[in-house]
């Protein structure tokens, strides 16, 4: 069977698209960032299309035929969602690079599924805007990805997830059909939004081919801080007085905990800018249009903020490498695992902003009353309600399991979702019951087999 899927396949779609899986490919596509899956999983063929006619041709054949697909993106994921966990068609849109069109006055580009976030970013900085989609995996991970998962980022509090910055779509069905909604209104009340029903759903209702993107002004001013602050009241005091300091011009606040903070700075051979006796750091930036008055203005909320002890101390960037000295504390987790800081159970959790402080410590007692010598992290996009955590796990990895249910038990007693921003994939399939209600999880079943009812669209991911 596999040599006759090989050889229908490429009659169908052409020599040069349809690769034969061997030891020299299969490590690639069968894993992503958090899940080694395994090359021995049965993978039939692996499609690597330049068009969508291509990836329709493809999908109608594996419908037809019951065959499973696994659509791939730049395998960057946090959850398992590209993974193959049975024998499957590998789909991968990494071919797909086309930059279609940029549009300056709709302020829009239209891209296919595996332009690279960094190319996106790079083309619409080239034409004085910005794509504000940004996170670590910017120099791999591709659109399709971004949007099949709905990623989000540091700087969800100004411009919204990945979901908010999609007007349109091109999507290729279970059964081959093309769906051709690359519109680029903001306006457009004319039936259901069907777009939404394709990002966040991890391809499994469908696969998205090429995405209108908003673009937005290109921002003069970047302006950065760290603040140390007592307590998370305190926090939540800061937070007030930036949102209503700088408004719309907010565009991260991302708070650490002291545990994150000592592993990020001396931890990892950092200098750190503050002390390490605070309750919790914070780091706060503004994107704005005039560096001038812009960072006057922020070193006086900043001072008025220290002035009244909302804050214990502070240091406020003055050049864009300072910032990006501040910024790369933020972003250590992708250092942990190269300085040995590794293996970890990871979380992405959320609940209402107000609450995080006590989920944090809900979750630090639930762990540290079973396991008392428990190393944990936390830190997050706290005005998104967004909450990591990290748990160093040393030679015991069956703990992992383990951890998780103790934590999701408290994540679901606050009525907050596992998954914020990574998504389900495979790996919190198990937990997503927390989250959803049995009706909510019955209608996503009733959506999956009216869109797929042969089940061949990454199955064993999500539901
Ligand atoms: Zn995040």
């Amino acid at each position: 069977m596999p040599d006759s899927i090989i050889a229908d396949l490429t009659a169908l779609v052409g020599a040069d698209i349809v690769v034969t899986p061997d030891s020299s490919n299969l490590m690639r596509y069968t894993r992503d960032y958090a899940v080694e899956g395994s090359v021995e999983i049965g993978v039939l063929a692996i499609v690597l299309p330049r068009n969508v006619e291509q990836v329709s041709k493809t999908l109608k054949y594996c419908n037809e035929k019951h065959v499973a697909v696994q659509p791939q993106g730049g395998l960057t994921g946090l959850a398992g969602g590209a993974v193959p966990t049975g024998p499957c068609v590998v789909l991968n849109l990494e071919r797909m690079r086309a930059i279609r069109e940029l549009d300056d006055v709709a302020g829009t580009i239209t891209v296919e599924a595996g332009v690279v976030m960094e190319a996106v970013q790079k083309a619409a900085d080239a034409a004085d805007l910005l794509y504000p989609l940004d996170l670590g995996g910017r120099g791999s991970c591709q659109t399709g990805g971004n949007l099949s998962t709905n990623a989000g980022g540091n700087r969800v509090l100004r411009y919204g997830m990945a979901r908010e910055l999609v007007l349109g779509l091109e999507v290729v069905l279970a059964d081959g059909t093309i769906i051709h909604g690359l519109r680029k209104m903001i306006k457009n009340n004319a039936g259901y939004d069907l777009r939404q029903l394709f990002i966040g759903s991890e391809g499994t209702l469908g696969i998205i081919t090429a995405a209108v993107l908003r673009l937005f002004p290109k921002p003069r001013s970047q302006c950065t801080a760290l603040c140390a602050v007592a307590d998370y009241s305190s926090v939540i005091a800061l937070l007030t007085r930036v949102r209503s300091g700088f408004a719309s011009q907010l565009s991260a606040f991302e708070v650490m905990w002291p545990d994150f903070y000592a592993l990020s700075t001396r931890g990892l051979g950092r200098n750190p800018p503050l002390g390490e006796e605070h309750g919790l750091y914070v780091l706060i930036e503004t994107l704005g249009p005039d560096p001038q008055s812009d960072q006057k203005r922020f070193e006086i909320v900043i001072t008025e903020a220290l002035e009244s002890s909302v804050i214990n101390d502070a240091v406020v960037a003055q050049s864009q490498r300072e910032a990006s000295d501040l910024w790369s504390i933020r972003d250590s987790p992708a250092e942990w695992k190269r300085a040995g800081h590794w293996p970890h159970v990871s979380f992405d959790v959320s609940t209402s902003t107000g609450q995080i402080g006590e989920l944090v410590e809900r979750i630090r007692g639930a762990l540290s009353a079973k396991w008392p010598q428990i190393f944990t992290m936390y830190f997050g996009h706290v005005a998104d309600g967004n909450l990591h955590l990290s748990v160093r796990l040393n030679e015991d990895h069956d703990l992992a399991h383990a951890i998780e249910v103790a934590v999701y038990d408290v994540v679901a007693e606050f009525g907050g979702s596992i998954s914020a921003e990574h998504g389900i994939g495979t790996l919190k399939r198990e937990f997503l019951h927390l989250s959803r209600t049995p009706d909510e999880i019955a209608l996503m079943h009733t959506l999956k087999r009216a869109m797929d009812p042969n089940g061949i669209l990454n199955p064993g991911k999500v539901l």
